[in-house]
């Protein structure tokens, strides 16, 4: 018998007769469970919930927030292994990187937890004499939160736990390709001792009630991860209401890492093979373009092809497999495409690439190298979200530093070198929000802030103390003594 998992509207765990149907990717036999989807009435009743719990949640005690999300860091961190399964088996990726996965939810929500107790502010001197000026930070309000597929409990987890930390309330839309490990988190947080309203979890399709979420009046602010094109809509949705939302996009990528002749090989190599197609290069930080010198080029892309041809790739609870399947049929055809395309373009498929069969039915693709790709090449310039990945040759450092910057993207970038000068030099001239030296483009930090330029990234960063910069609004207050 499968499980029927409600909305959260108001404290309710609400039914409805639309059901989406949790199916994992490894075995699409497999049903994790039915999610109900969410009507626009049901969004509606959880955005004024949200907007009355604001009232009293926004004034209540620091250690109070503090205490709700540490109670509900604990118990991710006490039931990662479960947890970890359930992502897996939603989203596709190895168990080690899903139980990875959780147990970053659980470290985020304890750093978001001490940052309920480290909101701060300025007292400056006023202009006129006597007059005192304190610069203070409040909560925004009603925070709608918007979230893709391929971190289905981190990147909630440090959305909602930065909402709540300051005081804000949060109505919530998951992707629909990962209902499981959003209702946990949601169901965890109120556990933990959440009152009423102050977190809502509305399941569904984006297009239709997401963008109830984008164009109300009572919502204050929207943070997204996901599409350029969705990222776009939303903003121009949220921009065109009657209120005009403070917004926080970040969007694709198109992650360059430069290889020079000095790099070490085994780092160049395992940043590179981690970097694009671990978590079958699903992430937005992946490197998906691979600039390398010449004089390092043949060996680094036969070190590259060793390592792939020990790689498994099956299903995501074996403990064997390094890589997962693809998260969907839709994702699966845009990988083929893309495939295709490189051919066409005359670019060199050095490696992989095939569809595999493996003993349950599922999305399985083997991972993709393409060599002789020119930076005009649409599988150098698009984002595609597979593990496929395109190595560009170049002449020089200077060479490589410009073709990197030669994209309309800017989240992460790498470069591996054992030079100073070089590394100094790239940190300095990247067009990107994160730049790594001698480390993968994705792997980071929860505590330090996370965001792209370009094309990348709209509004503050997330992550770290950086994150009040979004859920939190600035008031200054001037005070006299009042006697003349
Ligand atoms: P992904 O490839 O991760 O599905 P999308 O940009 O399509 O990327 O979706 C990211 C999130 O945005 C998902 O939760 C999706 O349901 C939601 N979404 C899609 N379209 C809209 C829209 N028009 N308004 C609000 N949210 C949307």
């Amino acid at each position: 018998m499968v499980e029927r998992y409600g909305n959260l509207i108001n404290d309710d765990w609400v039914m409805t007769d639309s059901l989406n149907i949790n199916v994992n990717p490894s075995d699409t036999n497999d049903t994790i469970g039915e999610y109900a989807r969410a009507s626009e009435a049901d969004v509606h009743t959880a955005i004024a919930a949200a907007r009355q719990a604001f009232t009293s949640w926004s004034h209540t005690a620091p250690l109070v927030r503090h205490d709700i999300l540490a109670r509900a860091s604990a118990e991710i961190a006490q039931r990662k292994q479960e947890l970890g399964e359930l992502l897996s088996r939603e989203e596709g990726k190895t168990l080690v990187e899903g139980v990875g996965e959780v147990t970053r939810a659980a470290q985020v929500l304890l750093f978001m937890a001490g940052e309920a107790l480290r909101i701060d502010g300025d007292r400056i001197a006023g202009l006129q004499a006597g007059s005192d000026a304190e610069v203070t930070r409040e909560p925004l309000g009603v925070i709608g939160v918007i979230t893709p597929w391929n971190f289905p409990i981190a990147i909630p987890a440090w959305k909602i736990g930065a909402a709540l930390a300051y005081g804000n309330c949060v109505v919530f839309k998951p992707a629909e390709l990962v209902p499981g490990s959003a209702w946990e988190l949601v169901s965890i947080l109120r556990r933990a001792g959440l009152p009423p309203g102050v977190l809502n979890l509305v399941m569904g399709s984006g297009r239709q009630i997401g963008a109830v979420l984008t164009a109300h009046k009572d919502v204050d602010a929207i943070s997204f991860t996901g599409s350029v094109p969705t990222g776009r809509s939303i903003a121009a949705a949220s921009m065109a209401g009657p209120t005009m939302k403070r917004l926080q996009l970040e969007m694709g990528g198109k992650n360059p890492l430069v290889v020079l002749d000095d790099a070490d090989l085994d780092v160049a190599v395992e940043c590179a093979v981690n970097g694009a197609f671990y978590s079958t290069g699903q992430r937005c930080t992946a490197s998906s373009r691979f600039i390398v010198t010449n004089g390092i080029h043949d060996r680094f892309v036969q070190a590259v092809v060793d390592r792939l041809d020990a790689l498994q790739i099956g299903h995501a609870l074996d403990p064997r497999s390094h890589i997962g399947p693809v998260v969907d049929q839709s994702q699966l055809d845009t990988n083929l495409k893309y495939l295709e395309i490189g051919q066409q373009e005359n670019a060199d498929l050095r490696w992989g690439g095939q569809r595999l069969d493996r003993a349950t039915p599922g999305f399985y693709l083997q991972p993709a190298l393409f060599t002789e790709v020119q930076p005009s090449m649409r599988i150098a310039r698009e984002e595609i979200f597979g593990p496929i990945a395109a190595v560009l040759r170049v002449d020089s450092y200077e060479e490589a530093l410009a073709v990197a910057n030669d994209t309309e993207f800017g989240l992460s970038s790498g470069i591996c070198t054992s030079s100073l000068k070089y590394a100094t030099h790239f940190k300095r001239h990247s067009e990107a929000g994160i730049v790594k030296v001698n480390q993968g483009t994705s792997g980071l930090d929860f505590h330090l802030p996370f965001g792209g330029r370009k094309a990348s990234s709209y509004g503050p960063r997330e992550q770290g103390r950086y994150a009040a910069e979004f859920y939190t609004t600035v008031k200054t207050a001037y005070t006299s003594a009042g006697i003349l």
